[in-house]
Parts: structure tokens; sequence; C-alpha cells
């Protein structure tokens, strides 16, 4: 039996996804490419766009017209808001949250699937656990796990107002050992949900209130990942840096996390650079620079959002930071890591943003001089509270802003890229450019290099590039030599 797993959104997402695949080949079924051929057929959703969320209704819409001929199971999880999550009981077959994962086996058990791994016990003599129950596939049943879930769960008023989902067994998520998409990059998730609650964000709604996971586990994975030849780790969560905050000192906090990866990073004898994402400007102390500064293994690379240089515009995103505060953090960045390059992300036209507001972003991006911005341009999300307010720039305006910001982003960029022209550079290879002879790969403060090179067998090392010519965001690079594990 096959499964097909379609996964939208974010890198939170596709980190899930990797624990998705581990359960469902735990009970015996085998990846497909092709979603025409799987009898199991899964969709992580995002709920940040309503392009996402129609995609999964375009989806389940097909997926069920199959159910006329065929013998399918279909399931959607990831993040999904409560009114959507309604509607998606009337056509999925199980619809359940990551803290619900573990519990996936007996749900399709339940369903009446006879699954591989329960055959293979059978013809063993073992116990085989299928299900008396046996139901059509198009009438259901739809098991929603999180009710059972809630029902045992003390959920707080406050949860109840906001109709937040709750966070209780992820734990046991966490637990799985997750099948990692690349085996030299991974994803090691420090904390689910979110309490920032960020107007144009619908993320609390989905993911539900911040939790950390155990820091034990967390240094137990990177230290295996490392072991086993991973050259980067990304730790991964909404707001990494509040990361422990939820324990009331029960656990360590984010810097003592990094600092405990950085001492072993010091002593273990590989090479690996650690990256994570997204830190929030309210959290981010000086101690998390510092920090970054004393151990090689965490990388020069930081990617703070500002999303707006307007103090209006970020009072009513409800971000809790300003243009000052976010700025003593540039500033202490440049101090302490003169090195660093420095990401973020950027709305343009939010609700109500005036040309003025939209030139303090500018000036914004020309004093802080990033290497790269991800900048989106504003629309409502569904669920978020900003959805309510009326998107009042024209589309036409908002793109030119967008193109207008751009454009001083590409000046800095280039000037950066032009100061590492000549330069002798360790970059990790992580791939094949679109044009057929070049690899790509990316500087420790995550600049893409392209090297002319059709050697494949590089990929996923370490190696030492001359830079021989910048772009805007890219630069090119000549092979030095590949690094050996032995010299690093
Ligand atoms: S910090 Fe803001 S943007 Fe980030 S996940 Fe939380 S609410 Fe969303």
């Amino acid at each position: 039996m096959k499964y097909h797993l379609i996964t939208l959104g974010c890198q939170m997402n596709k980190s899930d996804s990797e624990r998705v695949k581990t359960v469902i080949e735990g009970i015996g079924f085998r990846w497909t490419e092709n979603e025409e051929e799987a009898n199991l057929l899964g969709v992580l959703a995002c709920s940040v766009r309503q392009k996402s969320i129609n995609k999964v209704y375009s989806q389940i819409a097909k997926w069920n017209k199959r159910k006329d001929r065929e013998s399918l199971i279909t399931f959607v999880s990831g993040c999904v808001l409560p009114a959507d999550r309604e509607k998606f009981l009337k056509l999925f077959d199980l619809i359940f949250t990551m803290n619900e994962l573990p519990q996936f086996p007996e749900m399709i058990q339940q369903y009446g699937i006879v699954t591989p791994a329960s055959v293979r016990k059978s013809s063993l003599g073992q116990e085989s656990h299928v299900p008396t129950i046996n139901k059509k596939n198009n009438e259901g049943p739809i098991f929603d796990l999180s009710a059972i879930v809630r029902q045992k769960t003390k959920i707080s008023a406050a949860d109840i107002q906001l109709n937040l989902p709750e966070n209780p067994d992820i734990k046991e998520f966490w637990d799985i050992i997750p099948e990692y998409d690349s085996s030299f990059e991974a994803f090691v998730p420090i904390q689910n949900g979110c309490d920032k609650f960020c107007t144009f964000c619908a993320v609390p709604y989905t993911r539900g209130r911040e939790v950390s996971r155990p820091s034990e586990e967390i240094l137990s994975e990177v230290k295996r990942l490392v072991e086993n030849g991973y050259k980067t780790i990304t730790l991964l969560g909404q707001n990494v840096n509040s990361y422990g905050f939820d324990k009331k000192g029960n656990e360590i906090s984010f810097s003592e996390l990094l600092k405990k990866i950085g001492e072993y990073g010091d002593t273990c004898g590989k090479e690996f650079w650690t990256y994570f994402t997204s830190p929030h400007p309210r959290d981010m102390g000086v101690d998390v620079i510092e920090v970054i500064a004393k151990h090689k293994c965490l990388a020069k690379q930081i990617h703070i959002p500002i999303q707006s240089g307007d103090d209006k515009v970020l009072m009513r995103m409800n971000r809790k930071h300003n243009v000052d505060t976010y700025r003593h953090i540039i500033e202490s960045i440049r101090e302490k890591l003169p090195e660093a390059t420095i990401f973020t992300d950027i709305i343009v036209g939010f609700t109500g943003e005036t040309e003025e507001q939209f030139q303090n972003t500018i000036k914004a991006m020309n004093e802080f001089r990033y290497n790269m911005a991800y900048i989106a341009i504003y629309s409502p999300r569904p669920g978020a509270t900003s959805s309510r307010w009326e998107d009042d720039i024209p589309q036409p305006e908002k793109k030119e802003r967008l193109h207008r910001l751009t454009a001083e982003l590409e000046v800095h960029a280039r000037n950066y890229n032009n100061t590492l022209v000549d330069k002798t550079l360790k970059v990790l290879i992580a791939g094949t450019e679109k044009r057929s002879g070049y690899l790509s790969a990316y500087t420790e403060g995550k600049i893409p290099v392209r090297i002319y090179s059709y050697d494949k067998s590089r990929i996923g090392e370490f190696a030492t590039v001359k830079i021989i010519s910048a772009g805007d965001f890219s630069v090119a690079a000549d092979f030095v030599e590949v690094m050996q594990e032995s010299e690093v």
C-alpha cells in the first residue's frame, strides 16, 4: 500500500511532514511520488493565505471523486483554522493535530484499514489488532481525535474565548524520529505555537500557545544528526528566542540552549553550522548575540523580522517592538558579530499604511543594509485580526512599493556581495543549479554561491571556493579544494 503527502506552507510544516512520514511508514505504507497510485492521501495545510486553503479544497474534491471507483483514505493536518476545521471534517476521513500524530496508526486501524504492518504481524502468528468496524470510504466515519483530547484536557478561559487549539501532548510528537528529507541539512523543532498575536497572522489560532520542547531532547537530536554527518542544523520555532518561557524556570533559555550546542560543537570534532528561525525582536537579548560570537558552530547569520520601519504600523501590527528597540539589536549584531549577514521579513501595503509610513520602511532598509529581505505584499490572512480591517491600499500601489523596496535591497545586497569577490571562503554544496553544469552552494552567511562543476558527488560536503564575481543576490565561485572531514 502506498501513500502520498502534500505539504503546503512554511519550514515548520516541512519539518512536521518528516515526522508524519515516519509514522505512516511505520505502519507499512510506502511513499509514492504519483498520487494516482496512493491508497492513503494526506495534506499538511497552511492557513497563511486563502490561496493555500483553496488548494486543500481543490485537492480533496479531486480525491473524493476517486473514491467512487477506488478504496482510499484521506487525511488533513497542519495549520488549520477552527472555521476550516469544521468544513474539513465533512470532506476528509481523518483530521488531526500534530500532537495527535502518535495515535495515527490506531486511527487508521479503527477506520478498518488493514495496514501492511498488521498483515505482517498476523502472518507471523501475532495478534493483528485489525479492528472489527469497517465502513465504506465515502461514508466516513470522521475521526476528530482532537475532540477526544479536548475532553480530557483542561482548557483555560482565555483559550476558550480565543478558540485556540491546545498542545497537550506535543512531547509525544517530538519523540518521533523523523524521516529527514535531506542527508546533510536538518530542521530541528524546538518549540510549537505562538503567544505573540501579530494582527496580520493566524498562527496562534492554528498552532496554539507556545510550548517548548525539552532541551535534553533537542540536544540529543542535534548530536545524533551531527554524528551522522549532517552539516547544517536549523532550530525551528515561531519565536525561537522565547524558548523556555512557558516552563517558568524549569527549562533553560534560548541563549543557554545555543551555548550547549556551541560547547558540543567545540569538542565533537565535526564541522557543522547551526541556524535558527525565527527570533522575535521583542525577546532578542544581547546574550543570544554574545553566545553566537563565542562558538564556531553557531552560524554568523541572523534572520530578524522587522515587518515595517514605522512605529505606528508596528503598533497596529501588534508587533510589540518599535524601530528604536530593533535598532539596538542591529547595533549589537554589528558590534559583536561584524561578519554576520542579516536577513529580515517585511510586509508592504499593510492596511492603512501611508506613503510616509512606507518611506520609513525604506529608511529602515537603508539604515540596516540587509543581505536579504523576504518582502511580502500584504493580503488579509483568514482568521487573523487584520482580516476584519479594510484592505485599503490598491494592489498596483502595493506592487509599486514592493518594487521600490526591492530596488533598495538590491543595492545593499550587491554592495556586500562585492566585498566577497577575490575572497576564499568555505561553502556548503547543497545541490545543482537549474542551469546545467553548475552546483549550488551557500556561505555560512547564507549567500547563494554558483560553482561551475558537473561533480554531483560533492553535494552535501563543505568546500573551499574562491569568489570570482558578484550579483545582487548571489555570487559565482571556483573550487579551491573540497574539505575532508579530517581537515576540519
Ligand atoms: S510572532 Fe507574529 S508573525 Fe510570528 S507566528 Fe507569532 S503571531 Fe505570527
